[in-house]
This record gives structure tokens, sequence and C-alpha cells, in this order.
């Protein structure tokens, strides 16, 4: 993935295995965290300048907490959470999950916010308003998940976003090569939703996404 990134001429790869939990899906148990981290230090050393950053989808579990314990949540360079078990809920309980992931300091991305898979899922109910109050007030990135099965958050919601001061990540949710390509429809929802470029962290430099990195986990009180 770093190979074909570099020749489509991007500067670096946030890599977002799932977690644990995820068993279904190859999710990373701690001791295969420990392996793919040494393995990105020499992938690291190999592709210089380019870079790659030890990111994880961590599951937000029924309870709301996350998937991994702080000492592995702060092995990661970031930590994006989502939700992918247990969808049938009712907007309390999806409430209460959210807000448990949007509370916990490790969070630095909120990822497809609602679940939905178009003409497929409806996504669980969540009181939208509230949820990116919540990240404004944690320093929060919300996912513009640009799967196009998935487009979430729902494109009408970014205005509010941008005027409660928030980023938003377009992130292609690529489990192969091909799936890059999704990236341009992550685009298209953003520019439909008029955010500018300075609201976009995937639009970032290398440097850039370096410094929003340590900028926000010191924010939040983990660095
Ligand atoms: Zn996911």
């Amino acid at each position: 993935m770093a190979e074909e990134l570099i020749k489509l001429g991007f500067e670096y790869l946030v890599i977002s295995d799932h977690s644990k939990a995820a068993a279904y899906a190859g999710g990373l148990t701690e001791e295969r965290i420990t392996e793919q981290h040494k393995y990105i230090d020499s992938l690291n050393k190999k592709f210089h300048p380019f870079k790659i950053f030890k990111s994880i989808e961590c599951d937000i579990l029924g309870d709301g907490t996350l998937d991994y314990d702080n000492a592995v949540l702060s092995s990661f360079d970031l930590v994006i959470t989502s939700i992918h078990s247990n969808l049938d809920m009712d907007e309390d309980k999806a409430m209460m999950r959210l807000m448990g992931a949007i509370n916990n300091p490790y969070t630095i991305i909120l990822g497809h916010m609602t679940g939905r898979l178009l003409l497929t899922r409806k996504g669980y109910p969540i009181d939208h308003k509230a949820i990116i109050d919540a990240c404004a007030k944690n320093n929060v990135v919300i996912e513009i998940n640009a799967a196009p099965k998935r487009l979430d958050i729902d494109w009408r919601w970014i205005d509010y976003a941008i005027e409660k001061g928030l980023m938003l990540s377009i992130n292609p949710d690529a489990h192969s090569l091909e799936e890059f390509e999704y990236i341009k429809y992550g685009t298209l929802v953003a520019q439909k939703g008029a955010l500018p470029t300075s609201r976009n962290l995937s639009s970032y430099s290398l440097r850039e996404f370096e410094n929003f990195l340590a900028e926000t986990k010191k924010k939040k009180g983990i660095l």
C-alpha cells in the first residue's frame, strides 16, 4: 500500500487495521500490533521520506469503552474509533457508546459516525448536533468515510461541523490498492459540504499532519 501511494504522489499513509474484537476481519491482537509496529519502523527506514503512521481502527465496545487498554492505545501515532458490532441500537445506546469514545482522550478521529451502508443498512439513530458539539469540545476529528457505500458523515452535517470549528478527514477506508480511488468520492462529499482545505486534515502535508497530531495530543493530555 505504501508503494502504491508513493507512486501516486502521496507523502504518507495512515495504516489502520481492525482491533481485536473484530476477529472476523483479522483484528489485531496485542502481540500482532507489536509485530506490525516493528515492521512499520523498518518500512519507514526503507521508504523515507515517505511515512507510514501507526494507527488502528479501534472498536467501540458495547459499553462505550475501547478495545485496548491505555498502554496499547498510547503505542499508536493515532487512533480512529468506530462501531462495528451490535449495530441494532436505539439512540440512547448509540449515543452512550459514541460519547464514551469521544470522551476517551485516545480518540483522534471518529470513524464512520452512523454506521450506515447506503441502499443496505440505515445508520443507527444519533443526535448529530450533540456528537459534533462533543467532538469540538474534545478535539476529535470527524471522518468523512469515502467508501461509496458509506459516505458517512452525511454531507448535510458538514456545515454544522465547520461552524463548530471541527476538523474533518477524508479517509478512503481502503482494504485494497484499488480502493484508494475512493478518496475522490470523499472529496466530492467534502466539496458538496463546502469544506475548506484548512479544515480537511487529509489535505495536510506530512509536516503539518505530524504537527497536528502532536498539538492535539498535547491538548488531550496524552503526550
Ligand atoms: Zn470501520
